[in-house]
């Protein structure tokens, strides 16, 4: 029986497993992927989810980690074709997320949490005291109790659709290809275009070098899949005619599904009785999809409250994040104050 099962390997499970393995309680970390996994991501690592890194004991994000360019200058951000950008100012870490991830998860797996890959969280029952967790690992189902389950699956969190079955969820399609080429715009900075020819919300390049060169990132959003060609094909064009894009060779291309958490109105879910959400899974997200500090920030006030036991598990995580969701809404309200155009 272990204390607390966490599904998903992402920075929110991770931080999490690390935190309760310390403190000595049996921790089963699961993630469906094999490890190290892709997540789709522009992988900019912000001074925020540093600064909570480095608190939690993880320390500095190693170089070696890091892709060319190493170091991210902050954001332009282009409210029109056109227009010049906002210089937001915001140094991070520029990084795949394979790498990062594993790094957190292989710290929570030197602490003594134990680390099942390829492992997928089916559903679970609850019992007594206990909660019975259904398993599918390659070697076929296995069944783990523990007291405590926390969903730490991702955006699309199937823990959360269980726990809230009636919640409404507005899906949007994100796109996103990988290019070998040139473009005129400053690696150094993460580029944000609001224009609603490209993309309902936003759409972004990035530039990063990985094993096969230079790959530029060009991605884009929209409600509904089959309008996402319209909008990528403005987006490219438009990178062509007004930044140089020269595209030489198309060398991978991804698309997932997101709830839209761009809103200041998301109504976030904590969880239920002794079954946490945290990251995203609880919807937490930050303006123009920073969400690895919220998602850092909520497995420390998910282990707090944990390990302060007790039968108020719920309430006390609730508590505990109120500050982070208060900063997050403050961020939605903002952006949308200084870009009207964001969000219909
Ligand atoms: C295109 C794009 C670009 C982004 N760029 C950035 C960025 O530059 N910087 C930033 O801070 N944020 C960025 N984000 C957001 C960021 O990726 C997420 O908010 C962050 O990864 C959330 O962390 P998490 O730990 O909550 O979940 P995730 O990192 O999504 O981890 C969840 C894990 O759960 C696993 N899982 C899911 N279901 C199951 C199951 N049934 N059984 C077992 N395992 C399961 C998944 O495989 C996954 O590994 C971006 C998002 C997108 C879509």
């Amino acid at each position: 029986m272990y204390d607390v099962i966490i599904v998903g390997a992402g920075p929110a499970g991770s931080l999490l497993a690390k935190k309760l393995a310390e403190a000595d309680l049996k921790i089963l970390l699961v993630e469906q992927k094999k490890l190290p996994r892709h997540k789709m991501c522009s992988g900019v690592i912000s001074s925020f989810a540093r600064r909570i890194l480095r608190k939690e004991g993880f320390g500095e994000v190693p170089d070696i980690l890091c892709c060319h360019p190493k170091r991210i200058k902050g954001a332009h951000v282009y409210p029109k074709k056109g227009q010049p950008p906002y210089k937001l100012r915001e140094k991070s870490c520029n990084v795949w997320r394979s790498d990062f991830d594993f790094w957190l998860t292989t710290k929570a797996s030197e602490v003594g949490a134990e680390v099942l890959d390829q492992t997928r969280f089916i559903d679970f029952s609850e019992k007594k005291d206990t909660i019975e967790v259904n398993l599918k690992t390659i070697f076929g189902e296995q069944k783990e109790q523990a007291k405590i389950l926390v969903g730490a699956d991702s955006g699309t969190s199937s823990i959360r659709r269980t726990l809230f079955p009636a919640e409404k969820i507005v899906w949007t399609s994100v796109y996103q290809e990988y290019w070998r080429g040139e473009i005129d715009l400053d690696p150094q900075y993460l580029h944000t275009f609001l224009d609603r020819e490209f993309s309902e919300f936003f759409a972004l390049m990035n530039v990063k070098y990985g094993t096969k060169g230079k790959y530029i990132i060009i991605n884009t959003n929209a409600m509904k899949g089959n309008t996402i060609p319209s909008y990528y094909n403005a987006f490219q064009e438009y990178l062509e005619e007004a930044h140089g894009f020269r595209g030489e060779k198309l060398l991978f291309k991804e698309a997932c599904t997101s709830p839209k958490f761009f809103d200041a109105s998301y109504e976030y879910k904590f969880g239920k009785r002794n079954i946490l959400l945290i990251g995203e899974a609880a919807g937490l997200f930050n303006v123009f999809a920073e969400g690895i500090s919220p998602a850092l920030t909520s497995a420390v006030n998910a282990s707090d409250a944990i390990l302060k036991g007790g039968d108020q598990l719920l309430k006390q995580y609730t508590e505990n994040v109120q500050p982070l969701c208060r900063s997050l809404k403050l961020g939605w309200e903002g952006l949308l104050e200084m870009f009207p155009n964001f969000i219909t």
